[in-house]
């Protein structure tokens, strides 16, 4: 389930718009002020975050700035919402970050397109949208891992902890993520859970990938952290 963040200060607006998410499947929280949707950031990151222009204090131009100088918070997903129709505005939205950018008043469908649509570019791990790389295939809507070698299709059987860490690594291939990136974006948790928390589902993917062949899918990358790679030495893909 996709969570979303809906920082908006007026109430009515803000209820609205978690009701029709809800109904649509989407995990909210909501934050009033800027501040309070900072606290529930250093906290949990969630998928996205809807972010409204005019807060009472800092306002949601200067936050989008302020997360994106924030390495944790550079690739969070945000979409400003505004009164305010100028070009002029929504150029300043998109400079301070924002991927995208919606003017008050929106129709629930096209809220929910832009979220998709963003959620797609930057977070496709969550979206239930299946993925396959060199013959592993990760199915989120039936919840099921398989293989293809030859003809035949064997299911890998996995752990709810160590799916989530696969749909993760295999919707952002080919790039290294931190163990504190990980408890972020798999855990949702990176303040009260221990790095070496991620070493042991990490090793636990890699003995449920052994019998298909694909352990060596998931790298170690020294100091770093793990890489999910198609670029195994001596891999046969297919
Ligand atoms: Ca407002």
């Amino acid at each position: 389930m996709s969570s979303v963040l809906v920082v908006e200060d007026e109430s009515a607006i803000a209820e609205l718009i978690s009701i029709n998410l809800r109904h649509a499947g989407f995990d909210v929280t909501l934050a009033a002020t800027s501040e309070q949707a900072q606290a529930l950031v250093d906290r949990v990151l969630p998928d996205l975050v809807l972010l409204d222009w005019m807060l009472p204090g800092q306002s949601g131009l200067q936050l989008a700035r302020r997360w994106r100088t924030d390495a944790r918070t550079r690739e969070l997903p945000i979409i400003m919402l505004t009164a305010r129709d100028e070009e002029a505005d929504k150029i300043s939205g998109l400079d301070a970050g924002a991927d995208d950018y919606l003017t008050k008043p929106f129709s629930t469908k096209e809220l929910l397109a832009r979220i998709r649509a963003v959620l797609r570019r930057k977070a496709p791990e969550a979206l239930d949208t299946a993925v396959e790389i060199a013959g592993l295939r990760l199915d989120p809507a039936t919840r099921r891992v398989t293989r293809r070698l030859g003809d035949e299709v064997r299911e890998v059987k996995v752990g709810p902890t160590e799916f989530r860490l696969l749909h993760f690594l295999m919707t952002h291939p080919e790039r290294v993520h931190s163990r504190s990136q990980l408890l972020d974006r798999v855990w949702g948790d990176h303040v009260f859970i221990e790095e070496r928390t991620v070493d042991v589902h990490v090793k636990r993917l890699r003995e449920a990938l052994a019998p298909v062949q694909c352990a060596a899918l998931v790298e170690t990358v020294r100091g770093a952290g793990y890489r999910l790679t198609q670029q195994v030495p001596g891999h046969v893909a297919g």
